[in-house]
């Protein structure tokens, strides 16, 4: 059926009024001259005909309070058909050529539904910036004043999303539009900033009341340490700008937590409400009980994941290689002609299976009748059947791991490199040690670069929060008793290694969300707990590294009880197994107001403890 007076005409003339159409608001009767030239009906002018699109209302939350700020009106077609989500919407009406009449239909049903329900709080409605530009020039501001205050709704209530802004191309005719709408007493929000191109100079120039931040730095930010500081950022532009951030997309309690502790005001996403026809006056319970939380969540950090797939910075050398039955002869022909090459692999087919050192076969075969006698033999005689492999993506720690090993042939041999235990290369000792000691150069500067924990600013910070927000918590530092011999006796891989120990152990320990782990420098390590149990936790790790500490002792030690080693005077004597002392004092809210004091009371409890003699001790204060 074709209408050849207009659509919105048509709908006059024809039918009665339906929800989304029936706004007799003079200059808001929009003409679309492009559908009366239009055959046929495409599902959506079908949809726009119908009248059938409908709000469903998300909430949106005041982090601070706990209570519903505002709603964000999303559209939705009829209910079961393909054309239900504002996405397929919107793509049938770009298919259709609709675009204009299908957001014009959008804000007529969204305002005339909120208009006949008596909810309290604001309303954001979508708009792409496209569309409010056309709007605003055809209309003016003053019909769309006239067409809210008809409806029921008062202007200051009214925030406008600003979708689709990557596209503006004339950014100095929006800003012109957006300062028409303001001058209504209306507010404007940018929606989804962050995705795609949507820009800093928008929100500099339009100045927005509230920026909308998109899921994706939302998503997870409970472990990733660099949306977190995204978000920082983004926090210090919105405080330049006065601008009101929300953060949308907050789907689980972690997520919640750590945004809520940001300091974001306003956030929106499954987890504070879904969608639904009916707008929400008050918060579900979990998350009113989150926000409502004494506690402070522990901020993930940037670096505390063990940075992987080291070897890929490493050149691989591409040597050649033998198979089992490889002649000594063939074997040194190709020696000759890489006269470079430290090694070679032994494959069976694609598997490594042993490594041939260059220095050590040629030693023998340059010996006297050597070639005479075992020319023609397999090289294998020669060939070390325990060579190291690592995979490509090996993370730093097993590096570190094979350095501190007591088989050091890899510094002479090389290694080979494997994916997924296919042979793809060699490398030499000296490259493994320079990647591992770049890798913990590069972390230093974000943390221990020993255990890749949070150094000494971070454990201030975190200290800081804590005692701002009054939580009562438990410090408590932890440190070795006989670690300086341990370390002379065995090396310092060795004590590198009973440093990673207590990390670990105190990391298991921990509870992610609500205590916090820091290593202070050498063997001091810093334990924040929020938890209640922390004494528990403490007496755990404190039997648990004690157990396993031992384990780093040869055997002729483990038989003794610990090594003889000098003392401080250089005297020999002898010192029992390495343990760990935690000395603890419990921090009640607000008692404090500098995380330094916090930190010297927690340093006399560790003295306390060591003099006490192994175990946890706690400090009254
Ligand atoms: P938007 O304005 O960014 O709306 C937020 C979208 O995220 C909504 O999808 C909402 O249901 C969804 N959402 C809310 N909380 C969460 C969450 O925790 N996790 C995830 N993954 N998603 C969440 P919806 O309703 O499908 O809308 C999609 C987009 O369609 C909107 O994105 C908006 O750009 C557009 N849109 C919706 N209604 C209208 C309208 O009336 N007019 C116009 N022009 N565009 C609209
Ligand atoms: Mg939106
Ligand atoms: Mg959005």
């Amino acid at each position: 059926m074709v209408h050849p007076s207009g659509f919105f005409e048509d709908m006059s003339a024809h039918r009665a009024p339906k929800p989304a159409f029936g706004l007799s608001v003079d200059g808001w009767t929009v003409r679309v001259a492009a559908l009366s030239s239009m055959e046929g009906q495409g599902p959506l002018q079908k949809v726009l005909h119908e009248a059938s699109l409908y709000p469903v209302y998300q909430p949106i939350v005041n982090l601070g309070d706990a209570t519903v700020h505002a709603h964000e009106a999303l559209i939705r077609g009829p209910r079961g058909s393909p054309l239900h989500t504002p996405d397929a919407l919107l793509r049938a009406a770009a298919h259709e050529g609709l675009g204009f009449a299908f957001e014009y239909a959008c804000l007529a049903a969204t305002l005339r539904s909120w208009g006949q329900m008596d909810v309290p709080g604001r309303l954001f409605v979508n708009i792409s910036a496209a569309v409010l530009k056309q709007l605003i020039t055809s209309q003016g501001a003053d019909a769309l004043l006239k067409l809210i205050g008809d409806l029921g709704i008062l202007s200051r209530m009214l925030v406008l999303e600003i979708t689709e802004h990557e596209r503006v191309d004339d950014m100095d005719s929006l800003a012109d539009v957006v300062a028409q709408v303001r001058s209504a007493g209306v507010s404007l929000a940018l929606d989804d900033f962050g995705d795609g191109r949507s820009s800093l100079r928008l929100w500099s120039q339009l100045k927005p009341e509230v920026v909308k931040i998109d899921k994706y730095f939302t998503k997870d930010i409970s472990q990733h340490g660099d949306k977190l500081k995204t978000i920082q950022a983004l926090l210090q532009i919105a405080d330049i700008f006065d601008t009101s951030l929300v953060a949308e997309g907050i789907e689980t309690k972690e997520d919640l937590r750590v945004l809520r502790d940001l300091g974001i005001s306003y956030g929106q996403g499954y987890f504070l409400g879904h969608p639904n026809p009916e707008p929400v006056q008050y918060l579900g319970t979990d998350a009113k009980r989150v926000l409502g939380e004494r506690q402070i969540v522990v901020f993930p950090e940037l670096s505390r994941a063990t940075p992987n797939g080291q070897l890929r910075n490493i050149a691989l050398i591409d040597a050649p290689t033998v198979s089992a039955d490889t002649s000594n002869d063939e074997l040194a022909a190709c020696f000759a002609e890489w006269p470079s090459l430290h090694a070679v692999a032994v494959l069976d087919r694609e598997q490594p299976v042993a490594l041939i050192n260059r220095a050590q076969f040629m030693n023998e075969y340059s010996k006297l009748y050597y070639r005479e006698v075992w020319g023609r033999k397999p090289c294998v005689a020669h060939a070390n059947f325990q060579p190291r492999l690592i995979e490509r993506d090996h993370s730093v720690d097993d590096l570190v791991g094979i350095l501190t090993s007591e088989d050091q042939r890899y510094l002479s041999d090389g290694f080979i490199v494997t994916e997924n235990g296919r042979y793809v290369g060699l490398g030499t000792g000296n490259q493994l040690v320079r990647s591992v000691t770049e890798t913990r150069i590069e972390a230093a500067r974000h943390a221990n670069p020993l255990t890749f924990l949070p150094g000494n600013i971070p454990i201030s910070q975190h200290m800081d929060r804590l005692i701002k927000k009054k939580v009562r918590f438990a410090a408590c530092y932890a440190d070795l008793n006989n670690f300086k011999p341990f370390n002379d006796y065995y090396g310092y891989w060795r004590g590198d290694e009973m440093i990673r120990l207590l990390a670990r152990l105190a990391m298991e320990q921990c509870d992610p969300q609500r205590d916090f782990l820091g290593h202070v420098g050498g063997d001091d390590f810093m334990l924040l707990f929020q938890s209640p149990d922390w004494r528990t936790r403490s007496e755990n790790l404190v039997q648990a590294f004690n157990t396993q500490a031992v384990g780093l002792f040869d055997e002729a030690a483990k038989a003794a009880g610990g090594i003889e080693a000098e003392d401080r005077h250089g005297l020999l004597r002898f010192f029992p197994f390495t343990t760990v002392s935690v000395g603890a004092v419990v921090i009640d809210g607000g008692r404090f107001a500098r995380a330094e004091e916090v930190a010297n009371l927690a340093a006399l409890a560790k003295h306390d403890a060591k003099r006490a003699g192994t175990g946890l001790f706690e400090r009254a204060v």
